[in-house]
């Protein structure tokens, strides 16, 4: 197939729901995609913030083809060294107890607000209440865009699920009002990705253990953008220091396989008994297989430093193109490798240009350009990528 056949096909028989970009992506290597016509494109979107690793990384390559060549699946009825050996690194890496393994963010955050709905009903039939940020993500399905504050993933979808509420991000005074005897819990992205890179104050996560703590309601981190050394850190709270009862999971843990997780402390997990919850494909050994690739591969190339270092030059370079394009950018925000760039204006065409000259990057919220790419990145993947930037920027 040729480009327009693949795309023609697409647009007669995938379902509408995406505006794509005219490229067909074939193959990848590092931090490199090709895409059919042999263009090499540098990517800071990284599947959005999924190929921790690049593409094609020989450890994780090899660790898939192992598996595969083993056992893709079993069920659930059946323990697996894969399973067993990736809830222990996770419980041990996060402090938390116990994990559930899922197949995407918005599975695990299902799952989560199940886990933290049946708490809730333990100490009060009434406290089934889930509170979220305004501007989060938290997925698709209708549980998760009902909690995904936003009109525009909610608009025909109606009735929605009852039993959500919302309260104002990095506002502790209004946290504090919208939490009640009925809020079983506060869901949280420790720094708000899809939202606009919106990294709360210092101390806003510790007002909201306190709030939680407080009133009986559990804190969960959706930690499914952040988590996965993303920030610097393996996991985002890590940096505050702040524990959450419930964490979730998913994007990098795989390096791309389909994965999610959601983990709880021993006291919450508790309440979930055999038949509770449950997955055909959650856990199977190949996704376990990656996950388990992924950690080795972080532990030992150091990611989470390279990360923050390479987080650390990303934003001296962007802040530098700050002071060339006043008028165009206002603010360099991010933690690790998940940065974000105000704009003064929507920066759809700036993402176009970038990608006509060999960059894939994205846009948030309208007018934050956000550069999410693979961990293992050096300077002069960062460099490259500031040069086009700053041709692009130069002719708008
Ligand atoms: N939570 C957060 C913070 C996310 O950024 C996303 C996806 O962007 C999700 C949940 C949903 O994950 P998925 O698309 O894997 O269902």
């Amino acid at each position: 197939m040729n480009a327009d056949q693949v795309m023609a096909a697409e647009k007669q028989y995938y379902m509408p729901v995406f505006t794509r970009y005219p490229v067909v992506l074939t193959h990848g290597s590092g931090p490199y995609v090709y895409d059919i016509t042999g263009k090499k494109y540098i990517d800071y979107l990284a599947g959005i913030a999924v190929n921790l690793l690049g593409h094609a990384h020989p450890g994780l390559v090899a660790a898939i083809a192992e598996q595969a060549g083993k056992m893709i699946h079993c069920s659930n009825f059946y323990y697996t060294v894969e399973q067993a050996k990736l809830v222990e690194s996770l419980a041990k890496l996060s402090g938390l107890d116990k994990v559930f393994i899922a197949n995407s963010g918005a599975e695990a955050n299902e799952g989560a607000i199940k886990l933290a709905r049946k708490f809730g009903k333990t100490l009060n039939p009434d406290r089934v209440e889930i509170l979220t940020a305004e501007h989060c993500f938290h997925g698709r399905t209708l549980a998760t865009l009902t909690a995904t504050a936003q009109p525009k993933y909610q608009e025909g979808l109606d009735p929605l699920p009852q039993g959500f509420g919302h309260f104002p991000y990095n506002d502790l005074a209004a946290l504090k009002r919208a939490v009640s005897a009925k809020t079983s819990a506060v869901i949280i992205e420790p720094i708000q990705g899809e939202g606009g890179v919106n990294i709360p104050d210092p101390g806003y996560l510790q007002g909201a253990r306190e709030i939680c703590d407080a009133s009986g309601a559990l804190l969960v981190f959706d930690e499914i953008q952040t988590g996965m050394a993303r920030t610097g850190k393996m996991f985002a709270y890590q940096h505050s220091g702040v524990k959450p009862d419930i964490m979730t999971l998913a994007k990098g843990l795989g390096g791309g396989v389909p994965i999610g997780a959601f983990l709880a402390s021993d006291k919450v997990a508790a309440v979930f008994h055999s038949g509770d919850h449950g997955s055909t494909f959650g856990g199977n050994p190949l996704a376990c297989a990656a996950a388990n690739a992924v950690l080795a591969a972080i532990a030992s190339e150091g990611l989470e430093a390279n990360a923050q270092a390479m987080g650390e030059y990303l934003q001296q370079g962007l802040t530098g193109l700050k002071a060339k394009y006043p008028a165009l950018i206002t603010e360099v925000r991010g933690a690790g490798l998940m940065v974000g760039m105000k704009l003064t204006r929507p920066g759809k065409d700036i993402v176009e240009n970038c990608m006509e000259q060999g960059a894939l990057i994205n846009c948030t919220a309208g007018d934050i350009l956000r550069f999410v790419p693979p961990l293992n990145i050096n300077k002069k993947h960062v460099d490259e990528l500031l040069a086009i930037l700053d041709k692009v920027l130069a002719a708008v």
